[in-house]
């Protein structure tokens, strides 16, 4: 999970210990299903490359 190492700014221990409240909201919210949820940073990176390449692609096009 990617919120593993974040550290609360209000209690300063990991998020992912739920100490306090604002932990718990946290931890809460980075586990709701999001559009990213499923993705590892190598997918993430993969889809950037698509990205980038498609861009270029539409640039060289439209010069
Ligand atoms: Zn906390």
């Amino acid at each position: 999970m990617t919120y593993d190492r974040l550290v609360c700014a209000n209690c300063a221990a990991p998020v992912a210990e739920g100490r306090c409240p604002v932990c718990r909201a946290n931890r809460e919210r980075l586990q709701q299903e999001g559009p990213f949820a499923g993705l590892n940073p190598a997918a993430l990176l993969a889809l950037l490359v698509v990205l980038v390449a498609a861009l270029a692609l539409l640039a060289h096009q439209t010069a």
